[in-house]
């Protein structure tokens, strides 16, 4: 009998595992893949980490997340700074002086501002109640249609005026010559890969993998007095009210005979035509270079496809629109009268979580667990 099952081995599950193990639990980690580390999973090929299920750049900033993973890895100093390619035009992503510059030639932030405010007056919205209208208030007509709107249709499959205007919150809109895609203090990619991490993570606990806990429910909650879940909440209620919506990603992966395909790690196509959605090629989250610090004479790219999640994909992005927020309360009352069941994670809690973030949840969540009457 174990204190804890911990179902799924990714960042959540690896988190409250070495938490609660550390305080003196006895834990056992299963997962129905073949490997750890969840959707952060990295396979090396020709020298190079590839990230299988999707480009993860780890940016924080929260201090006490960001020393927590260098616990685990050390971190390199790489900074995504995507490319945006429009029918063969190349802007600098986020948006930014450089992005300004390009499209309509401006030179001071001035213009660059007054540029985007000529934009929003035309297109006279004041209360942006949808991406569409809350992008063009951003940023204008001429990125919206250009950068943002074939690259989200293509994401989301469904129209910008049906998408939450939150979603492109998540970007950066600076007038500064800065491409870095993110606002964070802390950002990089953990040498050696994220596996690696998360196998330090869960170093000395018991991991079992290729096991399937929802195929045999009974039998796994009577190894251990509570279980941590981090699974999709609707599949653990075995989709009774409705399944709930995910984005699913496939990837087409190719080995490339060449050191170099486009110069950087992730370039977005944002035109609507291009069916896929970006190209990552992995070698230049580390620089070109293998841990010894030699150029690789290959390279791996990713193209990257989204689609409509259906049973037996693997869910990706919760859809956070009313629909399925509202059906997820329903789930989330159904959770919270399971007495010995923790739900944790993007799946788990239906939330579009970044990294640090789910680490963030775990810690909290481990803190609550080791103060309750359960331990
Ligand atoms: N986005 C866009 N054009 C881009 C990149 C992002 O319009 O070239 C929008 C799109 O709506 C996307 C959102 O910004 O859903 C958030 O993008 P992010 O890169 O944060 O998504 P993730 O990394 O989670 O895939």
């Amino acid at each position: 009998m174990y204190n804890y099952l911990i179902v799924g081995a990714g960042l959540y599950g690896a988190t409250v595992a070495r938490e609660l193990t550390d305080a003196g639990n006895s834990v056992l980690v299963i997962d129905k893949r073949s490997h750890i580390a969840g959707n952060v999973y990295t396979e090396k090929t020709e020298g190079i980490n590839v990230h299988i299920y999707g480009a993860h750049i780890f940016h924080t900033n929260n201090k006490q997340v960001w020393d927590y993973v260098n616990r685990f890895s050390v971190f390199n100093r790489f900074t995504n700074s995507p490319v945006a390619n429009y029918h063969g035009e190349l802007y600098s992503l986020p948006f930014n002086m450089y992005t300004f510059n390009k499209m309509w030639g401006v030179v001071t932030p001035e213009e660059a501002a007054a540029k985007i405010e000529e934009q929003r007056k035309e297109a006279g919205i004041t209360e942006p109640k949808n991406l569409e209208e809350q992008a063009i208030s951003l940023v204008g007509t001429d990125i919206y249609e250009k950068l943002i709107k074939g690259y989200t249709q293509k994401q989301w499959g469904r129209p910008c005026t049906e998408l939450p205007a939150f979603i492109i919150k998540r970007l950066p809109v600076r007038l500064t010559f800065d491409n870095n895609y993110f606002n964070a203090l802390y950002q990089g990619i953990p040498v050696g890969g994220y596996t690696k991490m998360v196998e330090n993570m869960l170093k000395g606990i018991e991991v079992q993998l290729n096991v399937d806990y929802l195929a045999d429910k009974a039998k796994w909650d009577g190894v251990a007095e509570k279980v941590i879940y981090t699974g999709p909440i609707d599949a653990y209620f075995k989709y009774c009210l409705g399944n709930l919506e995910y984005r699913s990603v496939r990837f087409e992966t190719e080995v490339l005979d060449k050191p170099n395909f486009q110069g950087n790690a992730a370039v977005n196509y944002t035109d609507a035509e291009t069916p896929w959605t970006r190209i990552i090629e992995h070698k230049w989250f580390e620089f070109g270079k293998d841990e010894n610090g030699n150029d690789l004479p290959k390279t791996v790219i990713s193209r990257e496809y989204s689609s409509e999640w259906k049973l037996g994909d693997e869910p990706y992005y919760p859809v956070n629109d009313e629909k399925n927020g509202n059906l997820y309360q329903e789930y989330k009352k159904l959770a919270d009268k399971e007495t010995n069941v923790v739900f944790g994670g993007r799946l788990g809690e239906y939330k579009y979580y970044d990294m640090d973030q789910v680490i963030a949840a775990a810690l909290d969540k481990t803190q609550i667990l080791l103060h309750s009457f359960f331990c």
